[in-house]
């Protein structure tokens, strides 16, 4: 008896050995600066072992560690990509229609694998993925062999299908009673959370709901969920710990969605001094998109000379808007509508809107980190936390434009570009 337990502990712990990793080398990472999150530093030192940070700096030293010398670099968390769509590519490429109604799935996927590498050699190690428009659940499988390491690229917060009011989403145009191709699950009434819990169970990180959209094209935007229905579906998507996004583009959208509690408001074109002030008071976070507005306005032909068109002007407006009645303001471009790999985009044009480099920085790393609740693991640079680190010539925290002059993307301890 007393051999037989010996012999099951000696394989107890020859098997935990076995599915230990080699024990790896520490990396002492020496930059010229390192901006943890809120502050920049100069003279600190990251020291990284496995996929964690386990101290930075002034004082931090390491025999043993393997040298990474940064010089003229400050380290930057890993950057936080807060509305993106790996599935979708520019429009001036191919429209939304098109990519909706006849690319297939695993053509749509072939390119979300190039999208997700370009993302992550951006420099951004952490995505919101805000649906995969008509590409159903493919998101959920995308992440998956990202995670095994099939495939590189960054850690994805996925939405899968999203969830819109019936009939009010595209593609638009065919013969009534025809099923086409949707960019998003329909869903109406009670039937809402429905929809919420089914896209959870098969792999949804977020819940995105539509809150207005044009009901026909050329028409002006309009209210789509009803606030009772944007109610129901945040409370289920509460109840299951996911956070709720609500593309929201009017006035009375933003008004409901601030009531049902939604967690952020993409875009917020249409909101005003007041919604501004209820997005305030209720903890809720603007996620600005002006780089969409951008691309759109280009690919309409804009050459990019002031005056810009009026969308463009309306989305630098609400902006300015919401900065100043103190909304939270985090950093998502809505990646996709334009390339993938530009996502710095976006931080260009929220400096250019007047907010300065070093809260551009915060937005894209810290302030994305807690609105979507992951800040336990990314967004900072601090003993404990993941080492998704990212090195870039000069100072970000005064020009956010550094942050396209990369010398180094570390994801998980593991160098991925050098
Ligand atoms: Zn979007």
């Amino acid at each position: 008896m007393r051999k037989f337990l010996l012999l099951a502990l000696l394989a107890t712990t020859a098997v935990a050995h076995a599915a230990e990793p080699a024990a790896e080398t520490p990396i002492l990472l020496r930059p010229a600066r390192v901006f943890d999150g809120t502050t920049l530093h100069t003279g600190w030192r990251v020291l990284v072992k496995g996929d964690r940070i386990v101290a930075a700096g002034s004082d931090v030293s390491a025999s043993g560690a393997r040298e990474m010398e940064l010089p003229d670099t400050t380290l930057v968390p890993g950057l936080i990509e807060g509305h993106s769509h790996l599935f979708l590519h520019p429009y001036n490429e191919t429209s939304w229609d098109d990519q909706v109604l006849h690319e297939s799935i695993a053509l749509r996927t072939a390119r979300a694998v190039t999208a997700a590498r370009a993302t992550l050699m951006a420099g951004f190690t952490t995505v919101r993925d805000l649906g995969t428009e008509g590409a159903g659940y493919a998101d959920v499988g995308l992440k998956e062999a990202i995670d095994q390491g099939i495939v590189p690229g960054p850690r994805m917060l996925v939405a899968t299908r999203a969830i819109v009011a019936s009939g009010a989403y595209g593609p638009k145009g065919f013969e009534p009673g025809v099923e086409v191709p949707q960019g998003a699950e329909e869903a109406t009434g009670e039937d809402i959370v429905r929809a919420v819990r089914r896209q959870i169970a098969a792999g949804a990180d977020i819940v995105k709901l539509y809150a207005d959209y044009r009901w026909r094209p050329g028409e002006d935007r309009r209210p789509t969920l009803s606030e009772a229905e944007l109610r129901a579906a945040t409370a289920a998507a509460h109840d299951a710990g996911r956070t709720v996004a609500a593309h929201s583009t009017t006035e009375e959208g933003m008004r409901r969605s601030i009531a049902a509690g939604v967690d952020t408001i993409e875009h917020g074109y249409g909101g005003t001094k007041e919604i501004f002030r209820a997005m305030k008071e209720h903890g809720i976070a603007l996620c600005p998109t002006l780089a969409a507005g951008d691309a759109v306005a280009r690919y309409q032909g804009w050459n990019g000379r002031e005056p810009a068109p009026a969308a463009v002007e309306l989305g630098r407006a609400s902006f300015k808007a919401a900065r100043a009645a103190g909304v939270t303001i985090i950093a998502g471009g809505d990646v996709g509508v334009f390339a993938h790999g530009e996502n710095v985009r976006e931080l260009e044009l929220m400096l250019d809107a007047g907010m300065p480099a070093r809260e551009v920085l915060m937005a894209v790393t810290s302030v994305n980190a807690r609105v979507f609740h992951i800040d336990d693991r990314v967004g900072a640079i601090r003993a404990g936390l993941i080492a998704d680190l990212v090195a870039v010539r000069g100072d970000p925290s005064t020009d956010i434009y550094a942050l396209r002059q990369i010398r180094m993307v570390m994801k998980g301890g593991k160098v991925v570009r050098e």
